[in-house]
């Protein structure tokens, strides 16, 4: 049922979220209270982001356990090389296999905070693909490599989702060699056994669309999910300007910063973003990741804006209760 192998398995637009484990009491409240106003819209799955060097790797899992045990939302647990040596990788992916996750999201995570360029973890991972073919190496050994073994090892196949970037990483080198190497990027993480992607942010439908073009040229097939963050809060499109280098369209920004009312922001934000959402939707993109904040107002009203809560509502997320644990041969 539902993403259990990726979206390429459903046949409308899938609607999914981004949540972030809470820090506090009061952020852990608002969280849940996020939680269960977006799983009204029965998304396909809500993704944890993972703290840069792990930091976050405890409230991580306590956040997927808690939308395993407590809701129908199938969780997609992210996770990164930073700060990590192969065995510590092995160690939490055996983890999230142990909680009853089935769905990663694999990423070579950032330089930690204060590092000018990334370097790998003595005994570690370089790239995101290294880390793909790290959890498909550990699905393999917990499912044996007997026939029953492989058998049972397809009926509980997990799902590994990658990162795409419509504009390219940011550094040094023109945008265009560095959209060319994150798109070689991509290659190598489907190659590595990656099930589908969901780009970082962007603010012109013209850069995703090319993206999965260029991306189809190299043979790139999995679905390309497009990571939409709905733009009402302009201190917060600073923010995520600074986080992904990403630049956030200046008459945007002007028109937010131009009033105070907060009402008026949420709808020329929507507007926004709807109109972005529709753009990518129409060009044929499978599905819209939308970057939450742990909030739900303008999340839901990009959804609803773009008609994909009611096609939502038409298919179950997963059934209720845990997925069956991964039987070891
Ligand atoms: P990679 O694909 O390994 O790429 C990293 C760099 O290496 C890129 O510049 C790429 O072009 C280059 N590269 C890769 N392969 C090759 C190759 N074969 N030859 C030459 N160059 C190559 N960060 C977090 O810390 N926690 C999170 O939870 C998190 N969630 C995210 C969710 C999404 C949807 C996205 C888009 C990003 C997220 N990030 C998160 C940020 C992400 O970790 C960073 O953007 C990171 O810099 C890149 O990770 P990657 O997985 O794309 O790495």
């Amino acid at each position: 049922p539902g993403l259990t192998h990726g979206p390429a398995a459903i046949d409308r637009p899938t609607v999914s979220f981004e949540l972030f484990p809470p820090r506090t009491p009061e952020a852990t409240a608002t969280l849940w209270r996020t939680v269960e106003a977006l799983a009204r819209v029965r998304p396909d799955f809500m993704s944890v982001t993972y703290g840069a060097s792990g930091s976050t790797r405890a409230t991580t899992r306590e956040l997927v356990r808690r939308l395993l045990a407590e809701t129908h939302v199938l969780p997609i647990a992210h996770l990164t090389c930073v700060g990590a040596t192969r065995r510590d990788l092995v160690t939490v992916i055996e983890e999230f296999l142990d909680e009853g996750v089935r769905t990663f999201l694999a990423l070579r995570g950032d330089p930690p905070t204060g590092a000018a360029e990334w370097r790998p973890h003595p005994g570690g991972l370089t790239r995101a693909s290294e880390l793909v073919e790290l959890i498909r190496e550990v699905e393999h050994a917990r499912c044996g490599s007997s026939a029953s073994g492989a058998l049972r090892g397809a009926a509980h196949k997990l799902s590994i989702a990658v990162a795409a970037f419509p504009t390219g990483h940011p550094g040094p080198e023109s945008p265009e060699e560095r959209r060319a190497r994150d798109l070689q990027s991509l290659v190598a993480k489907q190659a590595a056994g990656a099930d589908f992607a969901i780009t970082q942010v962007f603010f012109d439908a013209r850069t995703y669309l090319d993206l999965v073009r260029d991306a189809r040229a190299l043979g790139v097939s999995i679905p390309i999910l497009a990571g939409v963050f709905p733009t009402t809060d302009p201190a917060r499109l600073l923010r995520l300007e600074q986080m992904t280098g990403v630049t956030v369209p200046a008459d945007l920004l002007g028109r937010l910063l131009a009033t105070d009312d907060e009402d008026e922001r949420h709808r020329i934000g929507t507007r926004a973003s709807v109109d972005l959402a529709n753009a990518v939707l129409d060009g044929g993109a499978p599905g819209l990741h939308v970057y939450t904040f742990n909030r739900h107002r303008a999340a839901l009203a990009l959804v609803e804006g773009a008609g994909l809560a009611e096609a939502s509502v038409a298919g179950p997320s997963r059934p209720l209760g845990p997925p069956p644990p991964i039987p070891s041969v």
